[in-house]
This record gives structure tokens, sequence and C-alpha cells, in this order.
């Protein structure tokens, strides 16, 4: 099959079954990749972090070797085939510098993927954050992150918006200072598909994804920050499906700057 008829040939941000919560080895979906006709594919599975153990279906550190093993036995059977690279999605933490540099020894990128805050030495769900001072610890956090260098995309960075429904001077405020900040270091901003199989709400009639956000991405027009398309699937097939199409759509309606390809050779 061609990626004649399909409206991107690239993912970034793939997970697989060593994280517990998808389905599929990384070899059911870099197939998967060559059969949509993708000339390249980026596993980024949950990393395994300590902390997070207990709360979040993460992998387990003993199978991280597993996860690397198994992206050099794919990459020597199908590099013909297909570019591949062996990433993993990720929070940032404060003072854990030794962790990402070490993770950037063995994998060829890392994405930041913030599920959690850090509060008062507590953690807080992304999904249930709500005040304004939670909204700025993930700006800053976000931010924070960003000016390390240790990622190369930004996965869901609307993310924090999801109990938001209008959305005040102040929260818009915070989305345009991690949108500069991602500009300055050319960093892209995802537009993440999986938020779009989650399901939308309505603002005054108008149709809202939870993820991706129109207003955080009408900013990222206003101020020509890069962006990238992801399926974050956690599924072979959903590699490419309807969701993935919507997330093109939305960038195209949106006019924004989509890099279909990125250079993740270190
Ligand atoms: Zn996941
Ligand atoms: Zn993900």
């Amino acid at each position: 099959m061609s990626s004649e008829n399909k409206l991107v040939n690239t993912n970034y941000h793939t997970h697989m079954y060593l994280c517990r919560h998808a389905k599929g080895t990384t070899e059911d979906y870099v197939l998967q990749a060559i059969n949509y006709g993708f000339k390249q594919i980026g596993m980024s599975d949950h990393a395994p972090w300590k902390e997070l153990a207990l709360r979040s279906e993460r992998m387990y550190l003993k199978d991280y070797q597993k996860y690397l093993q198994g992206l050099a036995e794919v990459k020597k059977k199908y590099s013909d085939q297909i570019k591949i690279d062996t990433g993993l999605e990720i929070e940032y933490f404060k003072f854990k510098d030794k962790y990402y540099q070490d993770f950037l020894k063995d994998v060829d990128y890392l994405v930041l993927g913030q599920h959690y805050i850090e509060m008062n030495g507590k953690l807080r769900s992304i999904y249930k954050i709500k005040t304004l001072e939670e909204l700025t610890v993930y700006k800053d956090t976000i931010i924070e992150a960003i000016n390390t260098g240790y990622f190369k995309f930004i996965a869901h960075p609307d993310i924090f918006l999801f109990q938001q429904k209008e959305l005040s001077k102040e929260v818009l405020d915070l989305c345009e200072e991690i949108i500069i900040a991602a500009k300055e270091k050319n960093i892209p901003l995802e537009i993440n598909a999986n938020g779009i199989r989650k399901g939308s709400f309505t603002i005054d009639g108008e149709l809202r994804y939870r993820y991706p956000r129109e207003e955080f991405f009408e900013l990222v027009r206003k101020h020509d920050a890069t962006c990238l398309i992801s399926s974050d699937a956690h599924k072979p097939e959903l590699l490419y499906d309807e969701a993935v199409e919507i997330a093109v759509k939305f960038s195209r309606r949106l006019k924004l700057r989509v890099v279909e390809e990125l250079s993740l050779d270190s």
C-alpha cells in the first residue's frame, strides 16, 4: 500500500505494550507503518519513572532493556524499508538532570509529555488541575523543560486546559508564554490526535476538543511557532486513523506551520 492517500507519512509519538496500557510490540507498529507507506516512525513509549510507578501505568524499569533491544532488532530487520528512531515520552521534573542525560545515552530523542505537575512536593494530575496557580506551575515546568534542551518536541502542550471551558485572559497569557519559549528554541508544539479520540464539547455552539485546543493553536499561529502532528498511537492501527486526518485538517484550517520530518540522529 502506498502513502498516496495518506495525509501524513511519519509519526514520532508511538507507544507499545511495555507501558502496560498500549497494545502491540514494536515490530507490530513498524510493520503497520510500512503498510501505511510511512517513511519514518519514532517509538516513544512512556519511560520508566520510579516516582510515578504507583499512580500511573508505565514501563517497568526491568523492561527498559527489553524495549531498547526490541528497537535494535527492528532497526536491523526493517531499516531498508523505513527509518526507525528510538525515543521515550517522559515528564520533566526539577533536579533530575541525570535521569534525562542517562536516557539520552540510550535513545535518539525524548518527548516531553507532562501528565503531572509537582506542587509542594506532591504530584497533581494534569487531567484534574483547574486553578490559575496550578496552570501556572504547568507553564513554568514546560518552559523550564524547553530550556534544558533535552526534548525534541512538546507532546500535547495544551493538555493543561483539559478542565477549562472558557479560557480567561490570564490562561491565554500562560499559553502564549509556552508558545514563545518553544518558538525561541525552535521546538515543535504537538497537535495530538489522541486528544481528538477522547472527544469534544461545545462552547457557544462551537466544537472544541479537550486537546488540541483551537484557542491555543490560534496563538501558535500568531507567533508562527512550528507544530508537529502525532497520532500518539496506543494500538498499531491508530498510527493512521480518522483522528490523525482531523488533526491534519485542523492544522490546515488554522494555517499552522507543520514540520513533517524530524531529524533525530544525534
Ligand atoms: Zn499512554
Ligand atoms: Zn503519549
